[in-house]
């Protein structure tokens, strides 16, 4: 069939106007983050806007989807190999939710979503969630009717759960959710009754910020990460850019009250970056030139910042670099003390300060009210209540104002439901991943504590970050793992580290050794 070939190819060079696009709007992102004077606000919001538009534009246009109608044939699918036929799958799913959702419905939900970031910084700085609910609520409406429009069998949560996460739905999330729960609630009441208590505070002496940043550098590439493809930078709130794959650019944040600000976003950052550079060249100028899913994604930052970035075998190696950038500081700190004091289990309440246990017990809160709101099931103006309620139950503490509870997050305000369980998906992916690496690579520990990270960067390179966006998330888990996500191997993995860290006598009836 020459025919089909040939428009395939056409239909190749039409997506690659539309990645273009992509790239070109994305650095002008970074640079509106990092370079841009602030005075130039408003004409880069225009210029994104344009482009935004003239992407989803080409997207959903008659000529997409005269493509799409042909392309989607099955005797033509016969004909494409998985990378083809994967870059179909991924342009038509784009395609059916853009020609789903009317457009007013899409620019009545960024004019709210505009103004209501606005009005949650405001309500937030007030801590007074009544004057943010108004907003909410309208986000709450419009993400209802656009979850009809798109369409949806059992909660109207799950039209809007995979836009964020393919294939991902509350029955599977409920499943996985509860062992959790369950599990860590239990884990962190142990916690709380052991006798050790790690001592943070040379965390919190004064480290200076050029030498915080010279360390960072040094980490990234310790992990694998190419400078010369890519840039590492500063900015508020940390995040990695794939412009592709010879410019990934990644941020860190600096607190020099606290060593483990700079340390942690980078090595997570890394993650994300690393993922991005080790995506396959000849997928780049394609729609696949991407992370499997914002799970998938995420799963390789938390992977690196906290399976290996909080875990001794990496500090082993690394910790005498850290004391010599900080003679004074740490010359006194021995490695297990150290290694106790980032390892800390504190039931808190801010999301982002969360660690390794509790984090995502304050996920699950979340998807849980949001989830309720979708489904009618409480009032907005009942957040805040149902919010301190699990807190109190899941955690045992008690926000005092709204800017401790309910309005934390940025979240809702920009109009993302659904967004908040891929992080504790994320989480689940990578101890599921570590676990595999580790059988597949026995030596692994050694070879980090010895300093060498490449095998593990290797694997993972080879079994997930050359795919792109080839496979689901559940055809990664299942080709490397041989089975679905399973909560089992996060359980396990916490509560082997932990039961070590507070000397706990844990009840192991998981048999999977970490
Ligand atoms: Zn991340």
């Amino acid at each position: 069939m020459p025919d089909a070939k040939n428009l395939f190819l056409k239909f190749k060079t039409y997506i690659e106007e539309i990645q273009a696009l992509i790239a070109s709007e994305k650095l002008l992102a970074w640079d509106l983050e990092i370079n841009m004077p602030k005075s130039a606000a408003e004409d880069r919001a225009w210029q994104i806007s344009i482009m935004s538009k003239l992407i989803h534009k080409k997207l959903t246009s008659c000529e997409m989807n005269l493509y799409l109608n042909e392309l989607r044939k099955k005797d033509i699918l016969t004909l494409l190999d998985s990378k083809d036929k994967a870059l179909i799958r991924e342009a038509g799913r784009e395609y059916d939710k853009a020609v789903k959702v009317p457009g007013e419905i899409i620019e009545a939900l960024a004019n709210v979503t505009a103004k209501a970031q606005l009005t949650w910084q405001d309500a937030r700085k007030k801590q007074n969630f009544e004057l943010f609910a108004p907003s909410l609520e309208k986000i709450i409406a419009l993400k209802q009717k656009i979850a009809d429009y798109i369409g949806y069998t059992g909660s109207p949560y799950n039209a809007l759960l995979d836009d964020y996460e393919e294939g991902m739905n509350t029955e599977k999330l409920e499943n996985l959710f509860s062992k959790i729960k369950k599990e860590i609630i239990t884990l962190v009441q142990e916690i709380q009754k052991s006798n050790i208590k790690p001592d943070t505070s040379f965390l919190n002496l004064s480290f200076s910020k050029e030498k915080q940043i010279a360390l960072c550098q040094e980490i990234l590439e310790f992990i694998g990460f190419d400078l010369n493809k890519g840039h590492f930078g500063e900015s508020t709130h940390p995040f990695t850019i794939g412009i592709g794959p010879n410019d990934v650019r990644l941020t860190t944040r600096v607190n020099e009250n606290n060593l483990l600000c700079a340390i942690g976003s980078t090595i997570h950052e890394g993650g994300h970056a690393l993922y991005e550079q080790g995506i396959d060249p000849a997928l780049y100028k394609s729609y696949l030139f991407n992370g499997a899913s914002l799970a998938i994604h995420e799963s390789q930052s938390r992977l690196y910042e906290t399976i290996i970035g909080q875990g001794l075998p990496f500090w082993s190696s690394i910790y005498p670099k850290l004391q010599n950038y900080f003679k004074s500081e740490l010359n006194d700190i021995s490695l297990d003390k150290f290694y106790k004091a980032i390892n800390k289990v504190e039931p808190s309440l801010i999301r982002i300060e969360a660690d390794e246990v509790t984090y995502n017990l304050h996920i699950i809160i979340r998807y849980e009210i949001e989830k309720d709101l979708i489904e009618n099931k409480i009032k907005i103006k009942e957040v805040p209540e149902v919010w301190s309620e699990k807190y109190q139950k899941y955690l045992g503490v008690i926000p005092k104002n709204h800017a401790e509870g309910a309005l934390q997050d940025i979240h809702w305000s920009l109009g993302a439901i659904g967004y908040f369980p891929t992080y504790t998906l994320g989480n689940l992916y990578a101890a599921q991943f570590y676990f595999q690496a580790k059988k597949d690579i026995p030596n692994l520990e050694n070879e980090i504590e010895k300093g060498n990270l490449s095998l593990l960067r290797n694997w993972l390179k080879e079994k997930i970050h050359s795919y792109g966006m080839i496979e689901t998330p559940e055809q990664i888990v299942k080709r490397i793992c041989g089975q679905e996500l399973n909560s089992d191997y996060f359980i396990s993995y916490i509560k082997d580290k932990y039961s070590k860290l507070y000397n706990l006598k844990l009840k192991q009836e998981t048999i999977l050794s970490y």
